[in-house]
């Protein structure tokens, strides 16, 4: 989700030094640290052709906070109006001739928050559970389930078992994961809020600064390479990168839930009917364009994975997704574009309710006494806590190495919730029969995410039995869209076994 309030004022540095306070006024704050330097056009032609960029960097800040202790707050946030996370808006001037060959191959990646890899084969309940029919697109041969453009893209193309995310599954570190190919470790966004103990700042979801986001995204990648790209509200799109090459041609401006779909899907089928500014300052047809929609995941927090309203929510965004696709199609008719559609998700959902919490009730401590509590606060809790210090985090979820993570983190089995201070909780909120949550381990099922693409370099697999379909991991979205365009990665996690179950040529 993208929210204000993971996160509002509950992480603390654990250190026994002063607290840290991120509280509900920070993000705004955030936002309005944004450089405001930056143009609210792109200039072209700045872009440093004869200055190659660095090569990723790899984060080495060491974080102090109590992680994962924070899980719960996330079932609130969908409630929540969200906020400015960019500066900068683009549009394209004037319509003229887009420049580019026809012929070439397109990208057009689609991230569904909080999409759960089995809400694909989610099917309509019957009427009397509450499902409108007329309310759930369809068509003829797939007439009962909830997304069924997704599943004609799966038909045609190429399903995945699942997209297994990376730890911890939140989303901001899943979507830097999917777009720049690396880890959390090496990326360095390594949750929704952490603290830099060298920046001595707490990065939360409106820190749009360079210092922040490691990795190269693939709007990087392919713009350092004479290629063009386009992002509609993916998480870190809109960050303020010194550099031009960095950041992506077009993006849509600072994130709004409130934005209609229709105006989404106009503008980006507007960036490949007229094109997109390159460096040179024509318009072209983008190589790539990244699409984030979040409905899904709002509707999970809120009100659980197996709700109404998540059946709800995954046929509306099918049907955002089955009209975008369709108009981008339309738009690339004439070119004879090879377009290539991929839909992932970043995490899915598991149900939380009142009855699975453990109480924490920490208090200030040195890292080693804090451990030493939260390890007996696991030994009561029957196996629903585990409790980690840095050196002893499982080493696959690829953590370890960055000085961002706690001395002392917290995870809950999943369906678990937990609760810094059970009196003040008791205090502060209703009972709720249900809701949903992730942040969990990224191997438990209920974490696992989506993949689907369409587009004549995929295989297909649809014929495939569903044990047979591959398991893919999010750190190789990268290797295969660059693989795809013929673009030259930068280093990163992904595997070329994932790019040749994926692509025909590889
Ligand atoms: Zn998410």
């Amino acid at each position: 989700m993208r929210s204000q309030r993971d996160g509002r004022g509950r992480y603390q540095k654990w250190d026994g030094a002063s607290a840290l306070r991120a509280e509900d006024g920070d993000l705004e704050n955030g936002a309005r640290d944004i450089d405001a330097s930056i143009p609210s056009t792109e200039t072209p032609g700045d872009f440093p052709e004869s200055s190659p960029p660095p090569p990723p960097r790899r984060w080495l800040l060491w974080g102090k906070r109590i992680g994962r202790a924070a899980l719960w707050l996330g079932a609130f946030t969908g409630l929540i109006a969200l906020f400015v996370l960019a500066l900068f808006r683009l549009f394209p001037p004037a319509a003229s001739p887009v420049s580019k060959e026809p012929g070439a191959k397109r990208v057009l990646l689609v991230s569904l928050d909080g999409f759960r890899a089995d809400y694909l084969d989610r099917q309509e309940r019957p009427p009397t559970a509450g499902v409108r029919r007329a309310s759930v697109s369809r068509t003829a041969a797939d007439s009962t389930y909830l997304a069924p453009n997704l599943r004609q893209l799966a038909a045609r193309g190429f399903r995945a078992a699942y997209l297994e995310p990376v730890f911890p599954t939140k989303t901001f570190p899943n979507h830097q994961s999917i777009i720049t190919g690396q880890y959390p470790e090496s990326h360095g966004v390594v949750d929704n809020v952490f603290y830099d103990p060298v920046l001595n700042e707490t990065f939360n979801m409106g820190h749009l600064e360079e210092r922040f986001w490691g990795g190269e995204p693939l709007w990087a990648t392919l713009r350092r390479q004479g290629r063009v790209t386009a992002a509609y509200d993916w998480p870190g799109s809109e960050v303020t990168y010194r550099q031009t090459w960095k950041r992506p041609h077009a993006h849509a401006g600072p994130f709004n839930a409130s934005r209609p779909y229709a105006e989404r899907v106009r503008q980006i089928i507007e960036w490949y009917e007229r094109g997109v500014v390159d460096d040179q300052g024509k318009l072209q047809v983008p190589d790539l364009v990244a699409v984030y929609l979040e409905p899904v995941d709002h509707a999970g927090h809120l009100y659980g994975p197996d709700s109404l309203a998540v059946s709800m929510a995954i046929a509306e965004v099918d049907q955002v997704l089955g009209t975008l696709v369709s108009g981008v199609r339309q738009a690339l008719a004439s070119r004879a574009d090879r377009l290539h559609v991929i839909v992932v998700s970043d995490h899915g959902m598991a149900a939380v309710d009142d009855q699975r919490r453990v109480a924490l009730n920490a208090t200030h401590a040195a890292a080693a006494e804090l451990y030493q509590r939260m390890a007996q606060v696991a030994k009561g809790a029957a196996g629903h806590v585990r409790a980690y210090t840095q050196d002893s985090m499982e080493e696959r979820w690829h953590l370890k190495g960055s000085r961002r993570v706690a001395p002392v983190s917290v995870l809950a089995s999943t369906g678990w919730r937990l609760v810094y201070d059970e009196d003040a909780e008791a205090a502060s909120r209703q009972p709720r029969h249900a809701w949903g949550d992730h942040g969990y381990d990224n191997i438990e099922p209920k974490m696992r995410a989506l993949f689907v693409a369409d587009g004549p370099t995929f295989r297909r697999n649809a014929g495939d039995a569903p044990d047979r379909q591959p398991v893919l991991r999010n750190v190789d979205v990268y290797e295969i869209v660059c693989t795809l365009l013929g673009a030259q990665p930068a280093p990163n996690n992904g595997s070329r076994d994932a790019v040749a179950q994926v692509l025909r040529s590889a």
